[in-house]
């Protein structure tokens, strides 16, 4: 979902998966994220779909659908202001899925579902999804050992005519890792892939490879990185200021020079110094000039590194 706000509605959910990768912070907690930032006001979720230009919203937690209301004014909300083609998808166990809830979700506009069924029963509510005029899909772990179920679960979704299948890598998190090395599971990969996790979707996917349903996989590289840095890019060159240099990662690099000259023609005063475009290092002036620092942020303001590149005999 790369060009698309990641909303994070609430982390309340009435299951508790031994694998869940929501972070201690934010599992059980009626706390709203949009993208990395705490919000309090649904207004502020179209505040950053604005900022970063999004061409749609995914919606996930907790299971959203424990705050129906909030979901369906959020969706009205986004719709009325973004227009129809502005694409959102929620996800949900299928738990508090009922006919009333997937109707009214369906009455705001909500373009796709994605169940992860955590229990057999919630499979109805996948049923019950398809009578409505939305995208049903399903999105699950790929667990190691579970290939014979999700196979099952994948012949069952193409019998009742469900759109797609999104196989995820596991992931290992701070706060599952305890449960996933319990069973044996252990990180394959420098980020947080599980091992095993990839062989599992790939023998599922080669099964399927024939088949009409569309099957996707998704590693958590792929999620971490791509996604996350696609987001921060597209935030950055819609909202970046004209001294944010956008590194290929998705980070804002930025110069900040201490000195008593007036280089507001250069850049934005902050206190004693100036915020200024790298690319201008060469130009600067230097005469008193102290300090230059090169500083490297999220679009959200987090600062993740700054170095000292004048004078040079100060630098680590
Ligand atoms: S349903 Fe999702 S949010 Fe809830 S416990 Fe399971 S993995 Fe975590």
């Amino acid at each position: 979902m790369g060009g698309k706000m990641v909303v994070f509605i609430s982390g309340e959910c009435g299951d508790s998966c031994y694998y869940c990768p929501v972070s201690e912070g934010r599992f059980g907690k009626d706390q709203a994220y949009v993208n990395e930032l705490k919000v309090s006001d649904l207004y502020d979720f179209v505040h950053e779909s604005y900022r970063m230009n999004a061409l749609g919203a995914g919606i996930t937690g907790g299971d959203p659908l424990l705050h129906l209301d909030r979901v369906v004014e959020l969706i009205t909300i986004l719709k009325d202001e973004f227009g129809k083609s502005y694409h959102v998808h929620l996800y949900t166990t299928g738990r508090y899925a009922t006919n009333d809830a997937l109707s009214e979700l369906a009455k705001a506009g909500l373009d796709e579902i994605r169940f992860h069924p955590t229990k057999i029963q919630y499979l109805s509510a996948i049923e019950r999804a398809l009578k409505f005029q939305m995208d049903v899909g399903i999105e699950i772990p790929a667990i190691p050992g579970e290939e014979e179920k999700i196979s099952n679960l994948i012949k069952w979704a193409k019998e009742k005519g469900v759109k797609f299948v999104n196989i995820n890598e596991l992931e290992l998190t701070e706060r599952n890792f305890q449960n996933l090395n319990t069973k044996g599971l252990r990180v394959s990969h420098g980020l947080a892939g599980v091992s095993g996790s990839f062989q599992t979707s790939l023998m599922v996917l080669e099964k399927f490879s024939e088949s009409e349903i569309s099957l996707h996989y998704c590693s958590s590289v792929y999620k971490d990185v791509v996604e996350t840095r696609t987001r921060f890019i597209r935030t950055l060159r819609v909202s970046g200021k004209p001294y944010e240099e956008i590194s290929g990662e998705g980070t804002s690099v930025r110069m900040l020079v201490k000195t008593n000259q007036d280089l507001s023609e250069l850049g934005e005063r902050r206190g004693d110094s100036y915020i200024i475009h790298p690319s201008m290092l060469d130009s600067l002036p230097m005469n008193n000039v102290t300090e230059i620092w090169l500083i490297e942020q999220l679009p959200y303001g987090q600062k993740i590194s700054e170095k000292l590149i004048y004078p040079k005999s100060k630098n680590s």
